[in-house]
């Protein structure tokens, strides 16, 4: 066997490799999604599928398995950070041999193909258009779920991909809490809330403006620019493609105010975390930099669309420099008023544009027909009329078209099935981090103030710093003092419609 100096210098070289590809490819997806002309891209996806199996190649080679098992079977020795770089590795490569490499390579190329079938999909309002597309994906998650984990229902091996160690027992728990407790109270706000003021959000808001501020956004919030871009996309995303370099995008419309604001400050949230993961004195430059798991990614996300870009105090700061940019728009409007509609609680037909509290119902929606899909005890034709009819359940809107309704989303054309949920679970991570944030920062003052750093600085002490060297379970254990508790996110969500609509 080796001995663990020789795997360590090793490991320095195949890991430059993976980040060289990781680099590449990196960068091919974002110019995919931004600048790419249309006849490039089937070309595109095709070297894309080619690096991806070469990286792949080098995930399952026996090379890093001896490097691996090396460090594994020297844990007394190694460091905390190789250890945990080695069982993730392990675990990769465990589930990633089970995949014939032809397969693999089929399936990142059907990946990159159906994402922008889809784009034009959902521009031409023809479902039929992507349905081929997202009935092959499917049938690449089921055959992935049976070969890598064959013991799971294959959604919940699709699950943990994303958030390891959840199931669906748990989430239809964790859904039945938070619609036990959203339902009544959207309900009680459609009968007896205020009327709330929203003429003005539909006025005209010139794109360069808007875009001025977001990138005012992103700084206040401490997104470093010299580490970082921001470009325009059709939905929002954001991509870590190496050390010093993140790159978000946000997508402005015209005629709405706040869509582009809250969706840059969104990604700004996700970009964060992994600016801070990457310079991290504990996990920088490892392939530990970087976030541990989608539903701890959209805590962050959501902590600052939300928690701040949401918040009244935050508004008391920012709204003056808003009106500044809009002035003629903006004349009759007081902070009040704005803080009022930014936070509109009314059941709509689009994820993205949804407000705080009927959000997890969106989620709901995508989590029941994710089960059926990968159940197969549904057909791909039958969705766009399974997704009317919950949407007309749950929310009590039914979508005019499938634009508006099933083809709304670009996850299920990238592959991304078990992803959803992560949303909402970031929602719930995010109100219990903030209770306990709370508890030794004046938050309100801050946000008052427009001075976001100490903020910055608490997640990046509780959080980001850590990138995966902490399991999600046990990192918000460790700041919060207990497990994952929806309690947070339904009282967090009813103490503040209360005082926007009561
Ligand atoms: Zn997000």
């Amino acid at each position: 066997m080796m001995k663990l100096e020789q795997a360590r210098e090793q490991f320095k070289t195949i890991a430059a490799r993976l980040k060289a590809y990781q680099y590449v490819l990196g960068l091919a997806n974002w110019d995919m999604s931004t600048l790419a002309p249309p006849k490039g891209k089937q070309a595109a996806a095709k070297a894309i599928g080619v690096l991806s199996g070469e990286r792949f190649a080098i995930t399952v080679s026996p090379e890093l398995r001896e490097v691996v098992e090396t460090i594994l079977a020297n844990k007394d020795e190694a460091t905390r950070v190789e250890v945990r770089e080695a069982e993730l590795l392990y675990e990769d490569m465990e589930k990633l041999e089970k995949i014939p490499k032809e397969e693999y390579q089929e399936y990142s190329e059907l990946q990159s193909t159906s994402m922008f079938v889809w784009e034009d999909a959902k521009e031409q309002n023809d479902f039929d258009m992507f349905a081929p597309y997202l009935e092959k994906i499917l049938y690449f998650s089921r055959r992935f779920a049976k070969l890598t984990k064959p013991d799971m229902h294959p959604y919940n091996a699709c699950l943990d991909d994303y958030e390891k160690g959840v199931t669906m027992t748990e989430l239809d728990a964790f859904f039945g809490a938070v619609r036990e407790k959203t339902v009544p109270l959207v309900e009680r706000i459609a009968k007896d809330g205020r009327a709330i003021r929203d003429d003005f959000m539909l006025r005209t808001y010139p794109v360069d403006k808007q875009e001025e501020i977001s990138r005012r956004l992103l700084e206040l919030i401490g997104f470093d620019m010299k580490a970082g871009v921001m470009a325009a996309s059709e939905h929002p995303f954001t991509n870590e493609i190496t050390t010093g370099d993140v790159r978000l995008t946000t997508h402005f419309y015209e005629n709405m105010l706040t869509s582009a604001m809250l969706s840059t400050v969104h990604e700004g949230g996700h970009g964060l975390y992994e600016q801070h993961a990457q310079l991290s004195p504990v996990v920088g430059g490892t392939t530990l930099a970087t976030g541990v798991s989608m539903g701890i990614h959209e805590s962050q996300s959501r902590f600052y669309e939300n928690s701040i870009g949401r918040s009244l105090p935050f508004w008391e700061y920012f709204f003056p420099i808003l009106k500044d940019a809009y002035p003629q728009q903006l004349a009759d409007v007081t902070l009040e008023e704005f803080y009022r509609a930014i936070n509109i609680a009314k059941p709509g037909l689009i994820r993205i544009e949804a407000d705080e509290l009927t959000y997890n119902l969106h989620i709901m929606v995508r989590y029941e027909l994710e089960k059926l899909l990968l159940e197969g005890s549904v057909a791909v034709k039958d969705l766009p009329r399974l997704w009317n009819e919950k949407y007309e359940a749950y929310l009590g809107v039914t979508p005019p078209d499938n634009a508006r309704g099933v083809l709304q989303d670009v996850h299920w054309s990238g592959g991304m099935l078990g992803y959803f949920p992560s949303y909402a679970l970031g929602n719930a991570y995010a109100a219990q981090m903030f209770a306990t944030m709370r508890k030794t920062l004046d938050f309100d003052g801050l946000c008052r103030k427009g001075d976001l750093a100490p903020i910055g600085a608490w997640l990046n002490e509780n959080v980001h710093q850590y990138g995966c060297l902490k399991k999600p379970g046990e990192l918000i254990v460790d700041i919060t003092g207990e497990s994952l508790n929806p309690q947070y996110l339904t009282d967090y969500l009813q103490d503040k419609f209360e005082k926007v609509y009561f």
